[in-house]
């Protein structure tokens, strides 16, 4: 079979060229990373973990009217997706204090914030993702001002359908990250979510032990990685009860 041309690598996915176009296939690696690239590991199952979780949260999040590029998944570790030109931003929600934001002002890790906050950062890895402000990013074109109002009312809509989503399955939604897209339709343009939404890019805590279920316990160490992702999966209804089959369990030595 010819191998597939590949558009992008980055740190936790390849994107393949689609068979139509205008779609491409998402390919979801064990890879881990955290701050930014510094820390590297593997994370065995992840992929397949992440395909499945991202592709319930978008299937979920279309039916409630939200755009997004998922198609269809199209086996264990790969989701076809509509290719879009990714808006260099990452949008981050917030419910609760975690991460850069207990840092940034030196507030404590788990206290409730009084009303969502959105953040921007821009997407680079030599400047290591900068917090940047709305006018940043319309003053550099990397939005318009209406692309922004629609990037804010969609990030707010999926934390609202999210967060109750995840309470429903005993998970406290602290924060996540998400992405979006352009995409063109008969020269009209679209801003679509993009990307994944995954315990890589989301902060889930259980909510009667606030346990971390996502990748704090790969960044900061704390083991059980795989059980964490797996656990949200199988909350969410979505891993056979034997967990992933493409992964090789032991195999007897000869
Ligand atoms: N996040 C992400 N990719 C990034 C940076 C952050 O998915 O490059 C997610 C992260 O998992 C968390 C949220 O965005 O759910 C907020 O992250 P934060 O700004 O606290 O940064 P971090 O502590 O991850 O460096």
């Amino acid at each position: 079979m010819a191998r597939r041309r590949q558009i992008y690598e980055g740190k936790a996915k390849v994107l393949f060229e689609g068979p139509e176009p205008g779609t491409l296939v998402q390919h979801f690696k064990d890879a881990a990373t955290a701050f930014n690239n510094k820390k590297q590991g593997v994370i065995t199952g992840k992929g397949v973990i992440n395909n499945r979780i991202s592709e319930y949260l978008m299937v979920r999040l279309g039916e409630i009217g939200v755009p997004t590029h998922f198609v269809r998944r199209l086996n264990m570790r790969e989701q076809l997706v509509r290719e879009v030109e990714i808006v260099p931003i990452e949008v981050v929600v917030r419910n609760i204090v975690a991460g850069s934001l207990a840092k940034r002002f030196g507030m404590k890790e788990g206290t409730p914030l009084p009303r969502s906050i959105v953040e921007y950062f821009y997407k680079s890895d030599e400047l290591d993702d900068p917090l940047i402000t709305e006018e940043h990013i319309t003053a550099f074109g990397w939005a318009t001002p209406q692309d922004l109002d629609e990037i804010m009312s969609l990030a707010l809509r999926v934390n609202d359908f999210m967060s109750g989503l995840f309470l429903g399955v005993g998970i406290r939604l602290v924060d996540f990250k998400l992405e979006f897209g352009r995409l063109w339709e008969n020269d009209q343009m679209r801003i679509i979510l993009a990307d994944e939404i995954s315990p890589d890019s989301c902060r889930l805590w259980d909510i009667k032990t606030d346990e971390k279920m996502d990748k704090d316990r790969f960044r900061r160490d704390m083991g059980n990685v795989e059980d964490a992702y797996q656990e949200v999966a199988r909350r969410l209804g979505i891993l056979p009860e034997s967990g992933p089959t493409d992964i090789k369990g032991p195999k007897v030595m000869q």
